[in-house]
């Protein structure tokens, strides 16, 4: 009976940038996953979601088809196949944006400049609707690969594509102008996902918010004078309170608590200026709240 029991499917990228992030994550959320490289499917050993390997540009099409229950693209694809998918849960990885970028030489002047060229993109939909929005008129030249040679061989003026370090568009005589979107890895569900699945899926979450919430913040330890825990605590007032501890040495404690990575370097200052000694910082694994 219990190989009848529903699963949750979940869709990721079959090769690519998103392939080893969305692996990466399913696994720090405790699935027991072996590498699907050759794969079309494979199941988690000690949780009921079986892993299927697409074409990343599919995933929306099929999530809507409710072939898979959920699936891990790219902003930038969700927007372009405008299927019926719901972005969940934004994932923290594969971060870069879909930029317009000219010839280093044009003497581009604004949005304007487009008026009436012509961009080669894989990305029609996105493009069209940000040249609309800027009551703009150009040609758009859908390509689907190698984007950033359309300039160079004469088959555009400018082309829309993704834009990371910007160093590929410096090596093909590109400028990057204006910023269509930034996008980032999205878990998307289809249309009402309801039952064993959703309960599935809502267990999922709750292990992913421990998982980014762990990589977001850190353990922290230190000794201080025992008149300086006050001040100390509303600077890392941790989770709920820091955890104070006396030391051999009279007038002395040793307090531990959790600092968020952005503001990390600044509260390391704020500490030392507060009298704290030995900081001791220490990744976190999982944290749940
Ligand atoms: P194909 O589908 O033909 O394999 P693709 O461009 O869709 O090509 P990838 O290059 O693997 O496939 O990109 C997948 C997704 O990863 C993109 O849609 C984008 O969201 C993200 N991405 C692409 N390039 C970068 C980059 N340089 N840095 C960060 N994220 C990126
Ligand atoms: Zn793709």
């Amino acid at each position: 009976m219990n190989d009848m029991k529903e699963l949750l499917r979940i869709a990721i990228q079959k090769s690519g940038r998103l392939q080893e992030g969305s692996l990466e994550l399913l696994k720090e959320s405790g699935l027991a996953i072996s590498n699907g490289r050759d794969q079309l499917k494979t199941q988690a050993r000690n949780f009921p979601v079986e892993i299927l390997f697409l074409r990343d540009d599919d995933i929306p099409q099929y999530v809507e088809d409710r072939v898979a229950d959920v699936g891990i693209v790219g902003e930038n694809v969700l927007r372009e196949k405008g299927r019926n998918n719901e972005l969940v849960k934004r994932l923290d990885f594969a971060k870069c944006r879909l930029s317009i970028a000219v010839p280093k030489g044009a003497e581009y002047t604004g949005i304007k400049w487009l008026q009436g060229k012509n961009i080669a993109t894989s990305y029609p939909n996105v493009v069209k609707q940000f040249l609309e929005q800027h009551q703009t008129d150009a040609g758009i030249h859908e390509i689907s690969g190698s984007v950033e040679i359309a300039p160079g061989i004469g088959l555009a003026d400018a082309i829309c594509d993704i834009v990371s370090t910007g160093s590929t568009l410096l090596s093909n005589g590109l400028r990057e102008v204006e910023v269509v979107m930034h996008s980032e890895a999205v878990l998307i569900t289809g249309p009402a996902l309801e039952g064993t699945k959703r309960d599935i899926l809502d267990q999922l979450l709750f292990r992913m918010d421990a998982v980014n919430s762990a990589k977001n913040n850190k353990y922290i330890l230190l000794n201080c004078p025992n008149d300086a825990i006050p001040k100390i605590t509303t600077v890392i007032p941790g989770m709920n309170s820091p955890t104070i501890m006396p030391l051999n040495k009279p007038g002395w404690s040793s307090l531990h608590s959790v600092v968020n990575e952005n503001d990390f370097w600044a509260k390391i200052d704020l500490l030392k200026a507060c009298g704290a000694e030995g900081i001791l910082v220490i990744p976190i694994e999982k944290m749940i709240a």
